[in-house]
């Protein structure tokens, strides 16, 4: 009875990717969300790319204090009303991606049927929204199919991935147990997926609801190039494969960044992961609201016992902002320590720097007068309403983006240098670019007309 051929993710997202045939361009656009490892050489289309803004998938929201340190929290009630925000969901759709898994829509042969066809199609489009981000759209057409036929079990599988992604442990786990009393023997391999989800569920849960009775016990995990240290729990529930995620993350976050600007921390640098619950514990009472993760000199952030493409984001992010710190001494200028933080995390997921929403608004702010220049945003973004924050973010990656185009590593590892060495950011921009700040937000405005 079901149509669908079952060819879910294995443990390496790129193998099944590249083993795609050409009909399910949309579906390698689909493996891009939340692949943790090696996803496909075509950029897809953003997440949110033309989502509305009640379609987005919210639940975590991005802004930065003060002191400059981004925090990332899923409770939008517990950001200080004048904080500065930027929830774009080109810029989060992907943290608490669960893993859109690949499979291929397909009528079998010999099925037959135009309800069938119908059917499949509808699947294959909801699946495909979904890996665009439009999540709203993609869970009611899900939700659709599943009125109109109760039997089948594809959509829940697809509904479990799409709850479990905005937090939703209980409707994923509901989702799931139906997909498997729905699903035969044809889907087996689905089936295993479904049962190793509900397994981690678990396990994820434990994490969330129980903090330790005791301290936190934090172990020390091996690795050359990073002070590792873990919640117990967290190593205990993930086993061996929770470490060596971590350790690759963090190996891919060095690499990539260090390719691109040039440079490495003369020291390791301090990562710490905790469980939920334990991180609560440990920093709730530092905040008025609840975070997720933040940066003090070493990267605290909270994981999953069984991390994925979340943790590998927040870690690309994160770890250029310690970057930029160690080596200017500084989070200054702010529109380049965003910028590039922002322009790693994308390409860390092969996403391109701008998202064609981005680009939409950046090209309307120059129009409407209501673009914020680079000086203005090199001390903080500090006093920007939730818009303007938006938009300074994606000022700030395209900004980060002309530099790149314009540089070459060894210029930008200098320019690093310079910052550090005391040299204004105009003095150390002029050595690298020929341009200064004002020169350069010229030359970056300039650029992005002459592509409208
Ligand atoms: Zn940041």
């Amino acid at each position: 009875m079901p149509a669908l051929k079952s060819n879910v993710r294995a443990a390496d997202e790129s193998q099944v990717s590249r083993s795609l045939p050409p009909l399910c361009g949309v579906l390698a656009a689909v493996l891009l969300i939340g692949a943790g490892a090696s996803p496909p050489g075509e950029p897809a289309d953003p997440p949110g790319a033309g989502a509305s803004e009640g379609a987005r998938p919210s639940g975590l929201h991005l802004w930065v204090d003060g002191q400059g340190r981004t925090h990332i929290t899923d409770d939008p009630a517990g950001i200080p009303a004048d904080a500065r925000r930027a929830q774009d969901v080109e810029q989060i759709g992907a943290l608490w991606g669960a893993g859109v898994v690949g499979a291929r829509l397909e009528t079998p042969p010999g099925a037959s049927g135009r309800d069938e066809d119908r059917l499949v199609r509808s699947l294959r489009d909801a699946v495909a929204d979904f890996g665009r981000g439009e999540v709203a759209r993609a869970a009611s057409a899900l939700r659709a199919i599943v009125r109109e036929a109760p039997g089948r079990p594809e959509p829940h599988f697809y509904l479990a991935l799409l709850e479990g992604g905005r937090g939703h442990l209980e409707k994923a786990e509901g989702h799931l147990r139906t997909f498997l009393s729905l699903a035969g023997d044809d889907l087996d391999g689905w089936r295993a997926s479904a049962e190793q989800r509900l397994a981690r569920l678990d396990d994820e849960r434990r994490l969330m609801d129980t903090p330790g009775a005791g301290p936190l016990r934090l172990v020390d995990l091996e690795h050359e190039a990073f002070r590792i240290q873990a919640d117990e729990a967290l190593v205990a529930s993930g086993g061996s494969d929770f470490a060596r995620t971590v350790a690759r993350y963090l190996d891919d976050a060095r690499g990539l960044v260090g390719e691109r600007i040039g440079a490495f921390p003369a020291e390791p640098t301090g990562v710490v992961l905790y469980g939920k619950a334990a991180y609560l514990k440990a920093h709730a009472h530092r905040f008025s609201f609840q975070t997720v993760g933040f940066f003090d000199g070493r990267i605290h952030v909270v994981s999953k016992a069984h991390p994925a493409g979340e943790l590998r984001t927040l870690l690309f992010h994160e770890y250029t902002h310690a970057l930029f710190r160690e080596q200017t001494g500084s989070d200054r200028p702010f529109w380049l320590n965003e910028g590039l933080a922002e322009l790693y995390e994308r390409a860390s997921q092969r996403r391109p720097p701008l998202s064609r929403g981005e680009r939409a608004k950046l090209n309307q702010a120059l129009a409407s007068g209501e673009w914020i220049s680079l000086t203005r945003l090199a001390p903080s973004f500090g006093g920007l309403g939730n818009r303007e924050a938006r938009l300074a973010y994606a000022i700030s990656t395209a900004a980060a983006d002309w530099l790149e185009r314009h540089s070459d590593a060894q210029q930008r590892a200098t320019l690093l240098r310079r910052l550090g060495e005391g040299w204004s950011a105009d003095e150390a921009l002029r050595e690298a670019v020929g341009l200064d700040t004002a020169g350069l937000d010229d030359a970056l405005r300039r650029g992005l007309r002459g592509r409208m």
